[in-house]
């Protein structure tokens, strides 16, 4: 896994030495130690929580004096949807000890990243969300049209650890009456395709439902709102899921209490971080005007530290580009970080790193890919977050 690490610039004898320990705006950020001091930085604290209010963003002050309807119009519906979503998030109120049923089955570090930095919402995220709930609001008045007995919608759900102080405190979407006798569970999911089989995090949010509400099945639909699809599937209550969801709950709980992250739960999947709002600051930390540059020139392209192909970590590689380099010291000089990107997995970053030291180029982190994830996927993620933090990619 790429751990958050800071090599300092080498003496620029061809053989690099590396640094750590020094701040990088301190004086001593680029002094030099044995290459083979190297060892993974530790994980940053995070600091406290911000402040409830401050996960809004708002582009302008809103107002419709002497603005053209349409404005007027987009202008309410921006102030509307921060207003709502507000409203739910004081609803949500955040303490350790607490988890939703709809997080419990994220990677763990993820839980633990969203309650000390909750994600911030803008327009744009809160117009999805409200579509998505849009839907929610719809199904049980189509279900009642299709003539299906709707017992409850939005019903809050509270559990609590068997021997711990710890919470699982959520909604249920739907209570339906199957044949006049049986109450089933419905969690509703907005998709923008359907899954082959339900999701391992949906089953134990369901499984927390049918544990709290003492039923024996319930059913995760879902509607595909960008092809129309829809697919539902049974779940039977297995109490000895709870057992998991617990041990899931008090990891999360522990590390939280501890300010430690814990282990990169999403990299062992194939898709979790690529959809993941704390990538960057899992995979790289926190960098401060970030220069990136690819270790490599590989099939997916990009300007390589070395000339030539077939060089990428081979232990001599004779000709490293002096133009890219300096940039790179000029960067880290200007305290800035550099981030090197290689398509290469996780299982050959130390070799990277080794071959950057050995040949003498600075630099802040290397970023490379969990080896289960596809490198089109991958790259395209990095990419994406390197643009939305504003760093500037060689060339
Ligand atoms: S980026 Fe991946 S490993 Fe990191 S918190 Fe997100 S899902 Fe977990």
């Amino acid at each position: 896994m790429a751990e958050a690490r800071r090599y300092g610039l080498g003496t620029g004898n061809g053989k690099g030495e590396a640094e750590r320990g020094g701040g990088r705006n301190s004086p001593s950020a680029f002094v030099s130690a044995p290459a083979s001091a190297l060892a993974p930085a530790p994980v940053p604290v995070p600091a406290p929580a911000p402040a409830p209010t401050s996960v809004f963003k708002r582009d302008a002050p809103i107002s419709n004096a002497g603005s053209k309807l349409h404005e007027w119009l987009r202008d309410a519906l921006v102030q509307g949807l921060l207003a709502k979503a507000k409203e739910e998030q004081e609803e949500h109120e955040r303490r350790p000890n607490k988890l939703w049923p709809s997080g419990i089955g994220r990677c763990l570090r993820a839980q633990y990243y969203s309650y000390f930095f909750p994600e911030e919402f803008d327009a744009n995220k809160l117009s999805i969300f409200a579509t998505g709930k849009a839907i929610h609001l719809y199904i049980p008045e189509i279900l009642r049209a299709g003539g299906v007995q709707v017992k409850g919608v939005e019903c809050k759900v509270s559990l609590r650890h068997p021997s711990r102080e710890i919470y699982i405190d959520g909604r249920v979407d739907i209570i339906l009456v199957n044949d006049g006798k049986e109450d089933v569970v419905v969690e509703v999911k907005s998709a923008r395709r359907l899954p082959r089989e339900p999701h391992r995090q949906h089953i134990l949010q369901l499984q927390c439902y049918l544990n709290y509400l003492k039923l024996k099945r319930g059913l995760i639909l879902y509607w595909d709102k960008s092809a129309g699809n829809i697919a539902a599937y049974e779940v039977a209550a297995d109490p000895s899921v709870m057992g998991e969801v617990w041990r899931r709950c008090e990891a999360v709980c522990d590390c939280i209490a501890r300010q430690e992250p814990p282990e990169r739960e999403g990299a062992e999947n194939e898709w979790e971080c690529l959809f993941c709002e704390h990538f960057f600051r899992c995979h790289i930390g926190e960098v401060n005007r970030p220069l990136a540059v690819w270790l490599e020139s590989g099939i997916y392209g990009g300007v390589p530290i070395w000339k030539g192909d077939g060089q990428d970590l081979d232990p001599h590689p004779p000709r490293p580009d002096q133009k890219i380099v300096e940039r790179m010291s000029r960067a880290l000089l200007e305290e800035r970080d550099v981030v090197v990107l290689t398509e290469a997995d996780e299982s050959r970053r130390k070799a990277a790193e080794s071959l950057l030291v050995y040949s003498g180029i600075p630099f802040t982190v290397v970023l490379a890919r969990p080896w289960r994830y596809d490198p089109c996927r991958w790259k395209e993620k990095v990419m994406t977050e390197l643009k939305k933090c504003g760093a500037e990619l060689l060339p």
